[in-house]
């Protein structure tokens, strides 16, 4: 089920490969088959590039039906988008912006304006790839979101592309009627080869791609921390070309009819006028209609961005919270027997490995039957807290003081040798037996055993260490109680 995929299998934001990153810690095989593989794109990009301006590949016919359309087949797009969508925006923007430049100067396009009109491709895969920096969406365009999303930010990358057309048309002094095939073969033909030459390429190569870039995290360049400023940026694009494009195409058929204008009968001129205003107006109301639905999505999102981030930290802190309590116990609020084993089970792994020493200090209350039937089993409950209160007291910030159950406790004391280990026990032993428990019939003293265990690196596990330090409490029990023992005989 799609809703149950764990939080780090969901699609991460796009990454680009860093060049610096693969120069500083890429392997030489990286290294030289990358870089011999773009340098490969950008001849074979140059070279297309003229080829297709050579044998004049720019908005050429098509009739579907009773449509007519017009398409261009610029080959070196597809190879660019297929690096920037794969690795980056450098890595397609670079040779895209120079196949652009050298076709234009051999056009004869002058060195200023073919500079602007190289940075079109490059400015359409800059919206693309901030489609993908936004949204954390698969690139791999395997379900049919995937899928949608790439055909709709290939369609808004072409558009943006196709500017370039503006400017072509515009230094090459051709008129707005022949505007059309130009501008709308640039971006129908871009969204074309993008749907149906990038995708499929990128259905295949992306899941090899990808398995690469997860085994190299080290090449890739840092996510945005925050996405906000990815969408913001792609709304605020997205807006602009809009507005633009109306307004350049609106201004651009104004202009037609005031060169065709002279001469028509004034009924007829009256009547263009009206529908010209009419237009004018509706593009104003369209405009701020854009702008609103633009700025309205970005609040949303910023909405349940916000929303998401403050139900991941209750979420966080809830679980922090519920993990404490689920090693808690309620009575003494010391931690209890779960948490016990673990910590136990963990510094017997640690002196295991680097040879330190610990002791188990394991601590039961005398004849507690009697206090229970004696005082009743709140006051037993009391005298339980009083033992813990003690414990907590003596102990240091590294040790671990656990109820193990019932008035049995355990201490686990790290990096204590056998001297601290029973001087800690003996000082709880003394300091018990001189606190008074207060019940209806008078206060009254109890007393503790103890038995003690230091780490055996002969043991095979923790449990080893656990059992040793009960059988020195049995001992201690059944030496007479009140005292402490030692698994070993202890000088002091
Ligand atoms: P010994 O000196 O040999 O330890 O004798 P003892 O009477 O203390 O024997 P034992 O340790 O077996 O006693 C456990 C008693 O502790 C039995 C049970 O009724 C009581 N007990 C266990 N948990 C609680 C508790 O949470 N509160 C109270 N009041 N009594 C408890
Ligand atoms: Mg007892
Ligand atoms: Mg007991």
């Amino acid at each position: 089920m799609r809703n149950s995929l764990p939080f780090a299998e969901l699609p991460q934001m796009a990454r680009a490969v860093s060049i610096r990153r693969l120069l500083r810690d890429g392997s030489r095989r990286e290294l030289l088959s990358i870089s011999a593989l773009w340098l490969l794109s950008l001849a074979a990009s140059i070279g297309l590039g003229l080829i297709s301006v050579i044998f004049k590949w720019s908005g050429l016919p098509v009739h579907l039906g009773g449509l007519e359309l017009y398409i261009t087949v610029y080959p070196p797009l597809v190879i660019c988008l297929m690096w920037t969508l794969t690795c980056g925006w450098w890595w397609g923007a670079i040779p895209a912006y120079l196949a652009t430049l050298t076709l234009a100067l051999y056009g004869g396009m002058p060195l200023s304006w073919a500079l602007l009109f190289s940075g079109a491709n490059p400015l359409g895969f800059a919206v693309m790839g901030l489609g993908y920096r936004a949204i954390a969406i698969s690139r791999n365009l395997s379900s049919v979101s995937a899928m949608l999303f790439y055909v709709q930010l290939s369609f808004v990358g072409a558009i943006f592309s196709s500017s370039g057309a503006l400017v072509w048309c515009y230094t090459n002094r051709i008129d707005s009627t022949a505007l059309l095939p130009i501008w709308q073969g640039w971006w129908l033909g871009a969204f074309l080869q993008s749907v149906f030459l990038c995708a499929p390429a990128m259905a295949l190569l992306w899941p090899h791609l990808e398995r690469w870039q997860q085994a190299r995290p080290q090449l890739l360049a840092d996510a945005a921390a925050d996405p906000r400023g990815s969408v913001l940026r792609l709304l605020g694009c997205v807006t602009i070309g809009v507005l633009v494009y109306g307004f350049v195409t609106l201004q651009l058929a104004d202009n037609l009819l005031h060169a065709q204008a002279a001469g028509i009968p004034a009924a007829l001129a009256r009547a263009l006028e009206v529908a010209r205003d009419t237009t004018w107006a509706f593009y104003w109301v369209f405009a701020l209609i854009v702008v609103f639905i633009a700025a309205f999505g970005y609040h949303m999102f910023i909405h349940w961005q916000t929303l998401t981030n403050q139900l991941v930290t209750d979420l966080r802190h809830a679980n922090q919270r519920l993990y404490m309590l689920a090693g808690t116990d309620s009575l003494t609020g010391l931690h209890n027997r779960r948490v016990a084993d673990e910590r136990i089970a963990a510094e017997w792994q640690r002196a295991q490995r680097l040879g330190l020493q610990a002791a188990l200090v394991m601590i039961d209350i005398d004849h507690f039957k009697q206090i229970n039937d004696r005082h009743g089993h709140p006051v037993g409950d009391e005298a339980i807290r009083v033992l813990a209160s003690e414990i907590r007291a003596l102990s240091r910030e590294i040790d671990c003081a656990c109820r193990y159950g019932g008035e049995e406790f355990v201490i686990l004391l790290p990096q204590a040798d056998a001297e601290g280990a029973y001087a800690f026990a003996e000082r709880l032993r003394t300091q018990v037996a001189a606190v008074p428990v207060t019940s209806e019939h008078g206060a009254f003293h109890f007393t503790v055993s103890a038995g003690i265990a230091l780490f055996d690196p002969t043991d095979v596990s923790h449990e080893g260490w656990i059992e040793r330090c009960d059988s020195a409490l049995y001992r201690a029990k059944r030496n007479g109680r009140n005292q402490v023992v030692a698994e070993a005989p202890v000088a002091v």
